[in-house]
């Protein structure tokens, strides 16, 4: 009996906390969820790591502690060749998913925020687009990402979550081979940033 309420309790917590918005650019879907990227089952999730590709904190740690040792293998083997000197900020690179439900992790760098007039902006799109670009040579049809550079490294999230969508809009605007992007928003507010400028944009 404790363990059905205990499991009831759960659940309406999880529908309170399941927000979810969905919005179209032509054939394809935007969706705009909050939650853990971690647990997403889709082509690929996105990496907001560091240039390192060692791992670190954030999305970054949550993804390599639960998609075990093979993604850090592969982000070990990126580095002994193609980026030697770590991958630059808007570049983005693809491993394997692990353990992972998606099949796909693609790592890519978003900028530190420096105040906004050290090419922050144009960086923050490339991640975005370059992470597409990846994924579309590769022939993947659903993409998640993080809200890249808002975490550790302080992009104000309003400014951001416009750059994230207009990016996006405009990719799937310019090209019709990805079925479905999804934002995966870790807070409420994150997730209420995104959804109105979202509607805004979109
Ligand atoms: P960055 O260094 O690019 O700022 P962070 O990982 O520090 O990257 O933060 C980026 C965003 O990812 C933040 O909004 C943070 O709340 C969010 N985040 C952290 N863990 C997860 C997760 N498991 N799923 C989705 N988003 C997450």
């Amino acid at each position: 009996m404790f363990r059905l309420v205990y499991n009831l309790s759960i659940t309406l917590k999880k529908m309170m906390n399941m927000s979810t918005e969905k919005f179209h650019v032509g054939k394809a879907v935007i969706r705009l969820v909050q939650g853990d990227i971690t647990e997403q089952d889709i082509d690929a999730i996105v990496n907001a790591a560091n240039s390192s590709l060692m791992g670190g904190g954030g999305v970054d740690g949550a993804i390599h502690r639960k998609g075990g040792p093979k993604i850090l293998e592969e982000c070990k083997r990126i580095r002994a060749t193609e980026w030697p000197n770590g991958l630059p900020t808007g570049k983005a690179v693809i491993t394997s998913g692990g353990n992972l439900k998606a099949r796909y992790v693609i790592h890519t760098v978003g900028p530190i925020w420096r105040g906004g007039n050290h090419g922050e902006p144009e960086l923050l799109a490339e991640a975005y687009r370059n992470s597409l670009k990846l994924a579309t040579s590769k022939g993947l049809k659903t993409v998640a990402f993080p809200s890249i550079s808002t975490g550790a490294y302080s992009y104000p999230v309003e400014k951001a979550s416009r750059i994230a969508i207009a990016t996006v809009k405009e990719f799937l605007e310019t090209e019709d081979k990805l079925d479905m992007v999804v934002f995966v928003l870790f807070t409420r507010h994150d997730f209420e940033v995104y959804r109105n400028a979202a509607k805004e944009i979109l």
